[in-house]
């Protein structure tokens, strides 16, 4: 579950680490009071799941309460990377001398968390490894053996800080920011800008949160922090229904059963030159219903150009997912084609009956390579 900036902040500071004092809006009038009540310079930030608000104009500084105002007015009506903008968080300005760059990742691969650090920060933080990829440190942490102060010693005397104060500020950090990761099971906690003010001091300008979803039944109070408006809308449906659904970004809506099979099946569609758009995982029953709802949720996603049922009967009966299907396309109008591979039991008896059905839109291929072929050209 990925954290708004305003509330990673939140979780900073209960961590001790140095944030900016500021003030959640969600209209133009609020931003006002807020600016106001913290007087001075503020900037105007606007509360969405992405990065490059900056670049995007979600960002802005305001010397008044009325330009706070006027900032919110133009980016409470703002979408950035399609998502709408609907909070915004005013924060007191930081008067802004160098601005580095924290994070801890879950590095997979080594399965232990994984610090970067470099002084360049500010910038994607891609673009410097790809870059000057001299100027990132990388340090791993044994999860075991937890944070100990070399760890920060290793960050700022590789990164070349020549400042001793500025050095211990940045070590007390990454302590700080690695309780946060390991205290609220967090798989990514990002400062972007880390930035020294013109007084010397260090201030996490930014904050990128990521919780482990499979966690969050100890979290309670960060479980309540999502907001379901920030969902996408097949995403809601498809958790109300009660399927398992995941967004992609390609055109062939994926729909399996078991996860190894669907799985394999994104493998497939790639190899064969398609991307997926999204997929289910109808699970091991694969009752008629559970097919209804899972076509309705995937054929719902306007980047779908064709799906993909890819179906190996074990305990799952093809014959009942056949039916399935031709409840779906009776009841809800799906306009995508339909490829359609089945194996296992009563393989043929749920060919047969789509076969029977006559519907052009549906395309059985007996294997599971030529199903994703057909797929990816029936997407165009
Ligand atoms: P992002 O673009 O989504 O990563 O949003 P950030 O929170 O990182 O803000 C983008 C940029 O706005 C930062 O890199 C800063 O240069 C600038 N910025 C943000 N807050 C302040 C501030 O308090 N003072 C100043 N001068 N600039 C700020
Ligand atoms: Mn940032």
């Amino acid at each position: 579950m990925d954290l708004y900036e305003y509330q990673g902040k939140e979780l900073f500071r209960r961590y001790g680490l140095p944030t900016g004092e500021g003030r959640l809006a969600q209209t133009p009038a609020e931003a006002r009071a807020a600016a106001q009540e913290l007087g001075g310079t503020v900037v105007v930030k606007a509360q969405v799941h992405a990065g490059g608000r900056g670049k995007a104009g979600g960002v802005k500084v305001a010397t008044s309460p009325k330009e706070a105002e006027a900032h919110a007015t133009a980016i409470l009506g703002m979408e950035i990377k399609g998502l709408a903008v609907r909070r915004l968080w005013i924060e007191s300005a930081s008067e802004i001398a160098r601005e580095y760059y924290l994070s801890i990742t879950l590095d997979r691969g080594a399965k232990k968390p994984l610090f970067m650090f470099t002084t360049e920060g500010g910038v994607e933080i891609e673009q410097v490894a790809a870059r000057t990829p001299e100027a990132l440190v990388k340090l791993h942490v044994d999860p075991l053996e937890g944070f100990h102060p070399w760890h920060g010693r290793a960050l700022t005397f590789g990164a070349g800080i020549a400042e001793a104060s500025e050095r211990r500020q940045i070590e007390r950090v990454a302590a700080q920011l690695y309780e946060v990761f390991s205290g609220c099971d967090a798989t990514l906690c990002e400062i972007n800008p880390l930035v020294v003010t013109k007084s010397g001091e260090l201030v996490a300008l930014d904050a990128k949160v990521s919780v482990d979803d499979n966690a969050l039944f100890r979290h309670e109070e960060i479980a309540a922090m999502r907001d379901p408006e920030a969902v996408p809308v097949e995403e809601r449906a498809a958790r109300e229904k009660g399927v398992t659904y995941v967004k992609l970004d390609g055109e062939i809506g994926v729909l399996g059963n078991g996860a190894g099979l669907v799985m394999s099946t994104l493998d497939l569609v790639a190899a064969a030159g398609g991307r997926p758009a999204n997929f289910c995982d109808l699970g091991g029953g694969g009752g008629a219903q559970g097919v209804v709802d899972a076509l309705e949720v995937i054929s719902a996603d306007p980047q779908v150009r064709a799906i993909f049922f890819n179906v190996f009967g074990g305990i799952t009966r093809c014959d009942e997912v056949a039916r399935g299907i031709l409840q779906a396309l009776e009841q809800i109008k799906i306009a995508q084609p339909i490829v359609v591979r089945f194996d296992g039991t009563n393989a043929e008896e749920g060919r047969r009956l789509l076969a029977e059905a006559r519907l052009e839109n549906l395309h059985p291929e007996p294997t599971m390579l030529e199903a994703a072929k057909r797929a990816v050209e029936l997407a165009g």
